[in-house]
């Protein structure tokens, strides 16, 4: 697999459409233990980031990645935006000038965006966020090969169960973390955003 920009971007408006697909759902995740706005956020933000990308196919990859990371720190209000926008920026560093996307880069480009959000968020696996379902699918990419769709396959599942998982623990960073025991028996909303956004990856990939 090598993905060129063209392709780059098809996979980002696939990430753009499950999320638009999934606003309802992500919104009344946050009404449980936020603020009721993750899907609206996140929505707003990719519809920016599809428009934004739509005649970038003549620029590299990291560049894209860069546009991405910026529209959605200036577009998604509240604590995703930063954090995601941020994973992106470090996703495009890591991608640097480079015209096409393997399957090996891969492990080196999410681990970037996971390091990324941890040090913008300062939140360690366990804490009800974005990480819990992130950390595990990167773990997942970096522990074995050859990096191929089926390892990527594993990757996604593993943050599906890092999003069930996050069904079972207390909040410690965010609006959810003022509920602080009440936010168990819920599924965080971020963790749940970052599956799908990762599932889409997989999805565009395999077709
Ligand atoms: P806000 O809470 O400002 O309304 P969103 O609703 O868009 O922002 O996003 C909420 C999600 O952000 C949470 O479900 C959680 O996964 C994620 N999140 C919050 N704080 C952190 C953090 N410090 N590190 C990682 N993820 C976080
Ligand atoms: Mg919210
Ligand atoms: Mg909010």
């Amino acid at each position: 697999m090598a993905v060129d920009s063209a392709q780059l971007i098809k996979i980002i408006n696939h990430m753009a459409q499950y999320i638009e697909e999934n606003k309802d759902f992500l919104t009344e995740l946050d009404a449980a233990i936020g603020d009721a706005d993750h899907g609206i956020n996140m929505a707003k933000g990719f519809k920016a980031v599809s428009e934004k990308i739509s005649s970038m196919e003549d620029k590299d990859c990291g560049t894209i990645l860069k546009t991405v990371g910026m529209t959605l720190v200036s577009t998604v209000g509240g604590a995703s935006g930063p954090l995601y926008g941020t994973a992106f920026m470090r996703a495009s560093q890591a991608t640097g000038t480079k015209d096409k996307i393997t399957f090996e880069d891969l492990p080196t480009i999410l681990d970037a965006a996971l390091e990324g959000i941890k040090m913008r968020g300062k939140a360690q696996k366990g804490e009800k966020t974005i990480i819990d379902s992130l950390e595990p699918a990167v773990k997942v990419l970096k522990s074995s090969s050859p990096a191929d769709l089926n390892l990527l396959k594993k990757a996604v599942d593993a943050a599906k169960d890092g999003v069930e998982y996050t069904k079972g623990i207390i909040a410690k960073k965010g609006r959810a973390s003022y509920l602080g025991e009440r936010s168990i028996g819920h599924q965080d909303p971020g963790a749940t955003s970052c599956y799908i956004m990762l599932k889409a990856i997989y999805d565009a990939l395999e077709n």
